[in-house]
């Protein structure tokens, strides 16, 4: 059996040294299982895997590779191994994971907490790489494991350092269907805008208090959406284009939304908007930001203004699954390539629906069941979850 050998070369990098140091497998016909290499901050760690010609039995290969290291001053360690051999680096897990975090600086607390929790689920860290640019704000684990881990119990522990950390933690397994999303779908008030534009509309007519208590108790899941919003719509009886046109200019954007748009439509996704809000309001929002796909609730308008009255059937949490399904079928993709995005009670489906599913700035109902949550206040973090680096997003914003 030959012989298989794991070396490691680090230290200060400058070129040639990937060159030098094949040349020498080159020379011997070592046969390379694999190859990696890192360069941090001027360090560099390169790592190779090979397995040596059966005649080189006095090691000849790894004397060279030593003695070409010391001429490069570079320290080289190796292991030998046996191709039956239990640990060699030729059997890889199965399974594998990416863990993303995000804070405004994580911290050494922060990493260490995970990587406690990681070693606990037996999961090993493959690679560690920064996705932020200037700020140390999201690194992104590569993660791997002989057997899944138990998600449910893992996605608890995450969830409970979170609250105490300060930062936001995604877990996701790693494969294809990460890289291949095709259509993100959002909700509309407390996600794409800062606002709930029924609450605004109640302001316009004076109704403010009483319309928002319902609707935030609606977002929690608290009340029944459909009676709710029937009862809530009755109280916009009277309300004219002309003050929708004023909530209409006062709504905030959520930050980072239109770096966000620009960006997955050059990548080529499709965007849908998908609100248990208003029409009136979303449609303007489709022109503004070139949204693909819009469906909202509508009033019904009589003499000049609102009856009160809404066109049925309402938008609700189960209609917002069911439209993004729709929506997927009419691009010919599958749920799995799907992203949805939204904070409320009545955006529970339409996650759990989609392959990927964020609760963002979300109820704590709504956290704890998505398939993770974002609490930053900028909605570009959601190219941290795809594994687009700050450096990319920045390359094609220019
Ligand atoms: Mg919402």
């Amino acid at each position: 059996m030959n012989p298989i050998v794991l070396v490691t070369v680090s230290g200060k990098d400058a070129p040639g040294i990937t060159s030098e140091l094949t040349g020498v497998l080159a020379e011997s016909q070592a046969i390379i299982l694999d190859i990696g290499q890192a360069v941090i901050h001027g360090l560099l760690s390169l790592s190779i895997l090979f397995k040596l010609d059966p005649s080189d039995s006095s090691k000849a290969t790894i004397k060279d590779l030593l003695f070409k290291a010391a001429e490069l001053d570079l320290k080289l360690d190796f292991k030998v191994f046996h191709e039956e051999d239990t640990h060699s680096p030729l059997l890889t897990s199965p399974h594998r994971y990416a863990l993303t975090l995000i804070s405004d600086a994580i911290t050494g607390a922060a990493l260490h907490e995970v990587s406690k929790i990681l070693v606990d689920h037996h999961l090993n860290i493959q690679t560690i790489q920064r996705l932020s640019e200037k700020e140390f704000s999201c690194v992104e684990l590569q993660l791997s494991a002989n057997h899944p881990p138990q998600e449910k119990a893992l996605k608890i522990e995450l969830l409970s350092i979170t609250q105490k950390l300060g930062v936001d933690i995604a877990f996701q397994a790693e494969g294809l269907f990460r890289r291949a999303k095709r259509l993100v779908v959002f909700d509309m008030d407390s996600t794409l805008i800062q606002n709930e534009v029924i609450d605004e509309f109640a302001r316009e007519l004076g109704v403010y208090e009483e319309v928002a208590r319902i609707t935030h108790e609606a977002m929690e899941g608290k009340i029944d959406f459909n009676e709710s919003f029937i009862r809530r719509c009755k109280m916009l009886e009277g309300l004219t284009p002309k003050q929708i046109d004023q909530v209409y200019d006062r709504l905030e954007i959520t930050l980072g939304v239109e770096d966000l748009f620009n960006i997955l439509k050059k990548l080529g996704y499709k965007i849908a908007l998908i609100s248990g809000g208003f029409r009136s309001i979303a449609s303007r929002l489709k022109t503004r930001l070139e949204i693909d796909y819009v469906y909202a609730n509508e009033l019904i308008f009589k003499d000049g203004s609102a009856t009160g009255d809404v066109v049925y059937p309402i938008v609700n949490a189960q209609r917002k699954a069911d439209l993004l399904e729709v929506i997927a079928q009419q691009e010919g993709i599958t749920l799995d390539q799907v992203i949805a995005i939204g904070d409320g009670a009545n955006d529970l489906l339409m996650l759990e629906r989609a392959g990927l599913g964020i609760a963002f700035n979300a109820k704590p109902a709504v956290s704890e069941q998505a398939d993770m949550a974002l609490n930053q206040k900028n909605l570009r973090s959601v190219f941290y979850l795809l594994g687009i680096s700050a450096r990319d997003v920045a390359g094609a914003l220019q």
